[in-house]
This record gives structure tokens, sequence and C-alpha cells, in this order.
């Protein structure tokens, strides 16, 4: 037997399956490169006597792997102190295998070490990476070390790992498990009604007031002298118990883990080495759904997030209740702003397009609409959806899908088109990226003309990325458009007795109402007004005809 340090260091490649098929999503594993990566990992670690063993799978589909088998032997002959492969799937098509293979490995006191998975044998749990190590996977895999963070992440993230500080209003943490949220059967319930409250129309001030009325707790003020989770009893000092800020009301009712998610990784390191923070943009968070109970469905959450952001506008001067029952979704057609309401010079309220008002006919025209125009016309719309729905449920579910298919039929057919194009550019780049890696690892391009090549190709990714993204949702909502028929036909049909509008049933039926400039037709003034129901949008625009010209 050779003496440890006169031993071999093997140095195994082989393309997997996913390097045959070239979905690997841009790593570099071709058999070259991984040759480059390893002996220079060799080098740097001084394991001497390197030997390469290749199997480049060419023959074809059946694997059989000649190198491999000579390596073996070469192990069992003793001739091998230390082997190294780019990452774990290299040493068998699957972890058994390559679980048997280390085992041997160990048995016959061969080092192992899988570079971009942080694995050697030596060290004692194995998953430790020395520094020299991690140095050349930043190098060789930046991009394959970013995923596999970002997948560590994520696991966290559904392990409810990344919950931490004082759990939010509504629920608490699960005992045992200190990083998983329960629902709080204590304070939930308020968070359910101040949702409820917001769906139909209350604003955050109106909530505040209700809350206090009613003497609920704060959530500091409920906090205060719990248990912390850890022995220790939280220990506020807290003035007025009942006195709810709106900027609290909004705090609970803007964030996204009360329908049940995670969102974490908000905000990144700006580089390896600087530890600024910056935010991320929006598709790099990751969110881990069903975290937890959700508190609030996704649907309800989605449309109070608009009428949130309005400002609540106090009873007028006379002190007659404000009659605008359409708070916060009347929007302007052309420039897309809302629709400013005044209830003072008219008795009924008129609306106007906040950017006519405030920067003149330059910008928009007025939109001009009475508040008692757009009530009759709401009002009657919403007659006659309760009575079709009354009528025949299965008839008018029958009707909306019809109308929304027909109307989305081009589109559809468009994105589809739009999404392939995408799909088979992202692809390119990824193997133009590959490319221009391999022609720095061998010297063929310098490495400041690789890093601009692929900060722009890189820039053309994440771009046609949220496009892919945006049309793949798209493409799948016609699923979810009968499910939603019915939802908006069962909440609909309560509704055929109504003779008048109050702002719960408003909100609870309507997501947006968007108005279009009066036009002549026919020689009559006629005014669009398209209201946009909440679960299945905009069905037929409505016409008001003003008066004749
Ligand atoms: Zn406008």
């Amino acid at each position: 037997m050779l003496k440890q340090q006169e031993k071999k260091t093997a140095l195994y490649c082989r393309l997997s399956q996913e390097d045959k098929f070239g979905n690997n999503g841009g790593d570099s594993s071709s058999i070259q490169t991984q040759k480059v990566m390893l002996s220079k990992f060799a080098e740097e670690n001084g394991l001497r006597n390197c030997e390469f063993y290749v199997d480049d799978g060419a023959s074809g589909t059946t694997f059989e792997r000649e190198d491999f088998q000579r390596m073996i032997s070469d192990i069992e002959d003793g001739k091998v102190g230390c082997v190294i492969t780019k990452d774990l799937s290299r040493l068998g098509r699957n972890y058994l295998e390559a679980g048997r293979y280390r085992e041997m490995f160990t048995e016959c006191g061969v080092r192992y070490i899988a570079m971009a998975d942080g694995y050697d044998s030596t060290t004692d749990d194995g998953g430790d990476i020395a520094t020299p190590i991690k140095e050349i996977i930043h190098e060789f895999y930046a991009r394959d070390c970013s995923r596999k963070v970002k997948a560590s992440y994520r696991t966290k993230a559904q392990n409810g790992g990344v919950v931490t500080g004082i759990p939010p209003y509504g629920y608490s943490r699960v005992a045992g498990e200190k990083n998983k949220l329960e629902v709080n059967p204590e304070t939930a319930p308020t968070v359910q009604r101040m949702f409820q409250m917001a769906l139909a129309g209350k604003s955050p001030h109106q909530i505040a007031k209700a809350l206090m009325d009613d003497k609920t707790l704060t959530p500091k003020a409920y906090l205060d002298g719990t248990d912390k989770g850890n022995g220790e009893t939280y220990n506020f000092t807290v003035k007025y118990p009942y006195k709810w800020g709106h900027t609290t009301v909004q705090a609970i009712l803007t964030n996204p883990i009360y329908t049940g998610k995670i969102v974490c990784m908000k905000l990144a390191n700006k580089s390896f080495k600087n530890k600024k923070k910056i935010a991320r943009p929006q598709e790099d968070w990751i969110v881990t759904e069903n975290a937890h109970e959700a508190l609030v469905s996704q649907q309800d959450f989605d449309t109070i997030q608009e009428r949130v952001k309005v400002k609540h506008r106090p009873p007028s001067e006379d002190n007659t209740p404000n009659k605008n029952v359409f708070r916060g979704m009347v929007f302007c057609n052309d420039c897309n702003r809302r629709l400013s309401y005044s209830g003072k010079r008219h008795l009924n309220g008129i609306f106007r397009c906040y950017g006519n008002i405030r920067y003149g006919n330059v910008e928009c025209s007025s939109h001009y609409i009475r508040l008692e125009n757009l009530l009759s016309l709401v009002l009657r719309d919403i007659q006659r959806h309760a009575g079709l729905a009354a009528e025949s449920s299965a008839k008018y579910v029958k009707q909306l899908l019809r109308i929304s298919e027909s109307e989305r039929q081009g589109e559809m057919a468009t994105s589809k088109k739009e999404a392939d194009k995408a799909h088979k550019r992202l692809t390119e780049i990824d193997t133009l990226i590959q490319k221009l890696y391999e022609d720095m690892t061998f010297g063929v391009i310098t490495r400041e003309r690789f890093m601009s090549m692929s900060a722009n190709l890189e820039a053309e990714q994440a771009a046609l990325k949220i496009r892919y993204d945006e049309l793949t949702e798209y493409l799948e909502s016609s699923v979810e458009n009968a499910r939603n028929a019915e939802l908006f036909a069962e909440l609909v049909r309560q509704y055929t007795d109504i003779t008048e509008l109050d702002s719960e049933l408003v909100h609870t039926l309507i997501e947006k109402i968007v108005v279009h400039e009066t036009e002549v037709v026919n020689g009559e003034k006629v005014k669009r007004v398209d209201i946009f129901y909440r679960f299945i949008g905009n069905i037929g625009g409505e016409v008001e005809i003003v008066q004749a010209a």
C-alpha cells in the first residue's frame, strides 16, 4: 500500500442528465469547466498527484461510466487518497447510489469532497464549508450558489424560521416551535373584523374609532404583561390602552402576513462585500404561501389595498354625513387618476378627475359626473345582475363566462404566442451566458468583458422573466374564472330587492368604477361608465345618456 501523501487525488468529472438536456439554468457544467475547476481547487488546497477520471456520456443514453469503474478499482487497490467531484450528484444517478459510494469511500479511508455542495467528509458534519472552498465556489459558481442560498432561505421560510421578533397581532407563536405562527383566538377576531370593515368601505380612521369605542385593547396594550415565550413577560408603559391610531390599523390592513404568507428577502446586501441593505425588487422576494392560517383571503386583501391609501374626508361643514358611497373606487379612464369627490357646492356632490383639478385641461379633461347619476346607474346595473342571478343561477354563470371568455379569446392567443417567444429567449440567454462564462474561464475573453456582456444579458433576462410570469399568470387565470363567476352569482343574487345603495353594499360588490369623458354619438351626449365587479371584472360597459345635444 502507498503512503497517504503519495496517493492519488481523483478528480472525477461527468455530465449529469440535466447537463445533457441543457436544463441546468446557466450553470457551467461542461467537462472542460469541471476539469479546470477541480484542478484549481486541488492545487489551492495542496492536494497533489491529481488524475482525471472522465465519463462524458457521449456513447448515448446508457451511461456506462467506464472511468468511474476505473476509479473504484483504483480506490480498492489503495491508490487513491481523495476524491473530488463538482457536486454530490456526480457520484451516482441518485442519492441512494451516491450515498453507497460515500460509505465505501469512508471504509477505504478516502476523503471525499463535493465542491459546489460544500461537502467534505473530513469535517464533522460534512456541511460546513471551509473558506478557500467558499471562495472558489463564489468564483466558479456564483450563480449556482446564490440559487442554493435562496433555496435554503426558502426552506427556512417554509419552516417559519424567518419570523422573528414580536408575533404579528392576531397570531401567537406555536409553543415549543418558537418560529411558527398560529392563530391567536383572542386577537384574531379583531383582525378579521378590521378586514371586514375595510371591505365594507370603512376608512382606517373609522375602524380605529370603532375599536376605541368598543374598548378593544391596542396590540401593545394586549401584549403588556404576557409571556415572551422565554419565561419573561412583556413590560410596556401603556397610557391609553384603547387608543387605536389609524396608522396601526393601516399597518395591519396592508400586512400580507394575514393572507397566510411570509414575505422575506425584501432587503438585500448590496454585494458580497458591502453589507449595506438595499430594497430588492418585488420579483426577488421570497414568498412562502400557506406558512400559517390566513385571517383574510388574498382576494379581499387585494381589494382593500387600494382603498386603504385614500385619505378619509371628514363630514362636511353643515354636518351632513358624507354621501359618497364610492369612496376610493372611482377612476378616470384617460389618466387613471382617481376622480375627486366634492360635496360642498352641490347638494348631491360631483366627481371630477384629480388630474384636471390639480393641473388643468392640459393634463386631463374634467370627466365630470354627478353623484346622483352614478348612484342610479350603478343601482340599475346591480339590480339587473341580481335579477338575472336570482332567476337562474346556472344560466347567469354561463352567460358571465361567455362574455368574459369571448372578450379574452383574442388576447389569450396573443399572450400564448408572446409567452412561448419569451420562454425560448430565456433559454437562449442561459446558454449564451454559459458560453461567455466558459470563454472567460479559458481566457478567450477578459473578465471585464464577461462582466459587461453578461450584465446586459442578465438585465434582459430579468425584464423578460417578469413579463413571462405576468403572461403565465394571465393564461392560468381563465381556469379560475368559472369559480369566480359562481362566487359572484352567489353574492349578487342576495340583492334583488335593493332600492338604495350604501357604502357597504357598493364595496362588497364592486372593485372599481372607471368614468369616460362625455362623447357625442348620433346627436346624443353619452358618458360611458365601466363597472368592475369583484371576482368577475368588467362585464359590458354601462352607457349613461346625459341629454340630447
Ligand atoms: Zn383624468
